[in-house]
């Protein structure tokens, strides 16, 4: 199977055999993905002129009605993505649901929220006087971008990724450039086969392309907007491309993250110590640790130490690991060999810090798979004595199925620890110690995006560490990009502009109608 390129509103093979699409517990190939040869110039100028002027025409209210209908399409089709998931990924189903549901879940936030917006233009904020007797004024805009937002995507969230920022833009008004991670193109292009077929966007809304980038970073303009998920290798190479600074094209980047649990003097046998050994081998192994949010430093009180590894490591190992197909099954493999290769690699850097508590065994043995042909990793604890001195456990995200314990002495410790990550996209705090949790957050409040703190008065019903709320800020500082997403309704503001009017507050009132406050809605 060729996956074809959507652009330009046409279904386009790309020129050449492609690059191939495997399934990583057989090493079948599925699928190959060519962007070769596409006049990608062409494609996106079809975008801004057909796809954002179309979304533009409508208010922000029918363009959220047009969410739900993208949602009532995609759960439509839910069972055929679970099954390319399956084959793509070697999903689990509750590694699917992560994805897939997660991603039809967002749309229909977005549908929701975009109900309290009126009109095509927003205001920001309440007016500002600027003179005596109050005849000069101003007053803050928010209006659409009038290019196309070009979203990239890595290659674990080829659904979620897709829809989380899909969703802000459309509701915006701003067309859709997609280009998923190669390996996983598939989901992504199977859902936008499906909500293009059912007809519900305008021309142009929505394009794919599968395979490299080509020359796409080439034609942007001053009016889009690159909204990248991925490596921080690779979004360096974005935000210096020499058309992105040439016209100072606004750029949102999520990026690698060493993020950390943290518990307090909480000893076994209590609520929070039993929550963080439940979390850590959950991110562990949930899409077997391939999440940019997945725990990867576990932070704990030097005496609690020995406890910790070994409650993590006797859950560690009850979980079966191997094909999928197998409902026993609960961590699935990596996404290919490359992965695979990536992840011993990182593993043997960080034993030069670190000593193994659970996995590294050399002659693994997935259930129900062929060990040389599939690309497994062991689930492996790490455990690192002496993280004030150490700097690979600080610095390598090992993107797998891997997390490393360390110890801390007082909390100022466990705070430079967690802030050794160089900035990080979530945090999460297990303790009863009321003290801890206040100290920890203020500590850890400028150099991470979200703090999740779980006491015995949370129990289970929090939302879970490596899982991002549509309501909720997503994104971090530092070497994790920088960038914002999500948070509600403030995404919007990553495709609109904001400006300023001073002037009479007659014209002011006259351009406020029919505008909604996008402040006011900040929740
Ligand atoms: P990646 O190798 O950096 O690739 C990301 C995307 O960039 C892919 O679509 C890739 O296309 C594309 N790309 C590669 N070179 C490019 C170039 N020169 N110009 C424009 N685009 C280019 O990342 P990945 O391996 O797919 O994903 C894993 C990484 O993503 C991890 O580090 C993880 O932490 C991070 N991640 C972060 C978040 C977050 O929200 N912060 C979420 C998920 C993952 P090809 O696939 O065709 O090369």
């Amino acid at each position: 199977m060729i996956l074809s390129n959507y652009i330009s509103g046409e279904w386009k093979h790309g020129k050449g055999e492609g690059i191939p699409l495997i399934d990583p517990v057989n090493g079948e190939h599925l699928a190959h993905a060519s962007s070769d040869g596409l006049d990608l110039a062409q494609a996106l100028e079809f975008s801004r002129e057909r796809g954002t002027r179309g979304l533009q025409r409508l208010t922000y209210l029918q363009r959220a009605e047009l969410l739900s209908k993208i949602a009532e399409v995609l759960t439509g089709h839910r069972d055929d993505y679970y099954e390319i998931c399956l084959r793509n990924m070697g999903a689990t189903k509750g590694d699917a649901a992560f994805d897939v549901d997660g991603a039809i879940y967002t749309l229909k936030q977005y549908a929701n929220a975009g109900q309290t917006l009126h009109g095509q233009t927003m205001k920001d904020g309440a007016r500002v006087p600027l003179s005596r007797t109050g005849v000069f004024q101003a007053q803050h805009f928010l209006k659409p971008l009038e290019g196309v937002a070009v979203l990239i995507n890595a290659f674990n969230f080829p659904a979620w990724g897709l829809w989380e920022k899909a969703a802000p833009a459309f509701l915006s008004g701003v067309a859709v450039f997609v280009k998923p991670a190669t390996p996983t193109a598939w989901l992504a292009q199977k859902m936008i086969e499906d909500v293009v077929k059912a007809g519900i966007l305008p021309d142009g809304a929505l394009s794919i392309i599968c395979g490299a980038p080509g020359d796409l970073l080439e034609h942007v303009t001053a009016h889009d907007v690159i909204s990248f998920t991925g490596s921080a290798a690779t979004a360096s190479k974005v935000k210096t491309h020499p058309a992105v600074l040439t016209h100072s094209v606004r750029v949102n980047i999520e990026a690698d993250s060493l993020n950390s649990a943290i518990l307090g003097a909480d000893p076994p046998g209590t609520q929070p110590f039993g929550l963080l050994v439940k979390e850590v081998v959950k991110e562990m192994t949930q899409k077997a640790g391939q999440k940019c949010t997945a725990i990867r430093r576990i932070l704990a009180p030097r005496k609690s130490l020995d406890q910790i590894s070994e409650a993590s490591a006797t859950a560690l190992a009850a979980i079966p690991v191997g094909n999928p197909r197998n409902s026993a099954v609960k961590c699935g493999p990596l996404v290919n060999k490359a992965q695979q290769k990536s992840v011993i690699d990182d593993i043997v850097q960080l034993k030069r810090e670190c000593t193994v508590i659970f996995g590294g065994d050399d002659g693994f043995q997935p259930v129900d798979a062929d060990s040389a042909s599939s690309c497994f990793i062991q689930p492996t604890l790490l455990r690192c004595d002496d993280p004030l001195r150490a700097r690979l456990v600080h610095e390598i995200e090992v993107f797998g199925p891997v997390a490393t314990i360390m110890p801390y002495d007082t909390v100022e410790e466990a705070v430079e620890l967690a802030r050794r990550g160089h900035g990080s996209l979530v945090a999460s705090i297990y303790s009863d110690d009321a003290k801890f949790k206040q100290e920890v957050t203020r500590g850890l409040a400028t150099t991470h995006g979200r703090i999740m703190v779980v006491d015995s008065s949370v129990g289970t019903q929090h939302t879970g560490h490596g899982n991002v709320m549509p309501s909720c800020l997503h994104g971090g500082p530092g070497r994790a990009g920088g960038g914002e997403e999500l948070g509600g309704l403030r995404a919007l503001e990553l495709y609109h502009r904001r400006f300023v009017v001073q002037g009479p507050p007659e014209l002011l009132n006259e351009l406020c109608e029919n505008t909604t406050d996008i402040s006011a809605l900040h929740g």
